[in-house]
């Protein structure tokens, strides 16, 4: 059979260019084809972000969960307070590294499959003088999508710094840094942007960038934005510079992916995901499922489903792998075993077949664990697609 068809959120199908560009001997960080490299690729990040000027992107070794830390160790000190309008279990992590630099960390909590209450968010804000208002753009686990363009106006009226973590969305939701005013804006490399796992990114504003300045107790050296920000800046200007030997290879397919993403152009890329969303809801519609979150907040890049009761998920999940695509489970505590979820981002996109054959796995293992699943229905809305 050919190789599994990655359907999770992340790791995802990389295109064929990507797949090459971090094939072969590592480029060493010194040579020019690499600093070009480099280079370019920080350029794109301001634009695949819709970045301000004057804010300043960082590419580190490392994961999602990597630049989670970074930006939270370069932006809270002990006994400040920030704020997590809660929305699931990434949301719960951002908070723990909070705790961990010591700040006093308060939530907004928010129903499963719902975002938290903006009014809810808008009175912390003005009851308490927060540093930072720490935001989870897409929740991975419930496929439910903060209004970030929200948060970041509510952060700047209140005079707070707010961090999104974008892990599963740059790339493939809308985000625009510099017009919603938002201060940090991060995410991995496995997930919409579309590279194999192994570096964070992260984008900082100026005011960001300040409040690092003013940190009493630095963060890890090796996280530190002043470690890295004359290294970034050196490259994208065309000179190598050392502080840590950066993951070169992912580098330099970071320069292809990010090129894949542009050239989609920003608005195309967010139409083709939120089309090949709307053909996975249709489709979940049509085998009689229900999406874990409110439709109105269901992000572009994933989907949660609901299971029938009646379906038991382990069996259901290896059905869909043995037709030789791979979902994932459910991943919050109150989903494991009555929930699966699809990632739908990145060059995958591009193959509509793919995504039919995601859509067949889906309902033909449904059928066979007994649900009365009409697959020729579900797989309609497909048809669609270009
Ligand atoms: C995947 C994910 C993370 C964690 O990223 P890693 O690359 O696994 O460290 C954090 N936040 C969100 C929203 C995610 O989807």
């Amino acid at each position: 059979m050919d190789k599994p068809l990655l359907m999770i959120p992340g790791p995802i199908e990389i295109s064929p260019a990507v797949e090459q560009a971090v094939s072969g001997p590592p480029p060493g960080h010194l040579a020019p084809g690499f600093i070009a490299a480099f280079g370019r690729a920080l350029g794109m990040m301001r634009t695949v972000w819709q970045a301000p000027a004057d804010a300043q992107p960082y590419v580190v070794a490392g994961s999602g969960t990597t630049a989670m830390d970074m930006a939270i160790g370069n932006l809270l000190d002990e006994g400040d307070r920030a704020l997590v309008p809660h929305i699931g279990y990434f949301s719960d992590r951002i908070a723990e590294m909070a705790r961990r630099r010591g700040a006093t960390v308060d939530v907004v909590p928010s129903a499963l499959g719902e975002g938290p209450d903006l009014d809810a968010v808008a009175q912390k804000l003005r009851g308490t003088p927060y540093k930072a208002l720490l935001c989870t753009h897409v929740d991975t686990s419930t496929g439910t999508r903060n209004d970030a363009a929200a948060l970041a106006a509510l952060a700047r009226e209140h005079g707070a710094l707010s961090v999104f973590d974008g892990v599963c969305s740059i790339g493939g939701e809308q985000f625009d840094m510099a017009g919603w005013g938002a201060d940090v804006v991060l995410t991995g490399s496995q997930k919409a942007i579309g590279l194999p796992p192994g570096l964070g990114l992260l984008v900082v504003g100026a005011r960001a960038q300040q409040a690092r300045d003013k940190l009493q107790r630095p963060p890890a050296l090796v996280l530190d934005y002043s470690s890295w920000r004359p290294i970034m800046t050196a490259y994208e200007a065309g000179t190598p510079s050392y502080f840590a030997t950066p993951a070169t290879t992912l580098v330099r397919g970071l320069d292809v992916a990010l090129a894949e993403v542009a050239r989609d152009g920003m608005d195309a890329r967010f139409a083709l995901h939120k089309n090949a969303a709307d053909a996975f809801r249709a489709g979940f519609a049509a085998l009689g499922l229900s999406l874990v979150t409110t439709p109105a907040l269901a992000a572009h890049t994933i989907s949660a489903v609901r299971l029938p009761g009646t379906v038991d998920a382990a069996r259901f999940l290896q059905g869909v792998s043995a037709r030789g695509v791979v979902i994932a489970g459910g991943l919050h505590p109150a989903l494991k075993g009555n929930s699966f979820r699809v990632g739908h981002m990145g060059h995958v996109l591009h193959r509509p077949d793919d995504l039919r054959r995601t859509m067949r796995a889906i309902g033909e293992s449904l059928r066979d664990e007994g649900h009365d699943a009409d697959v020729e229905a579900a797989l309609a809305p497909f048809e669609a697609l270009a």
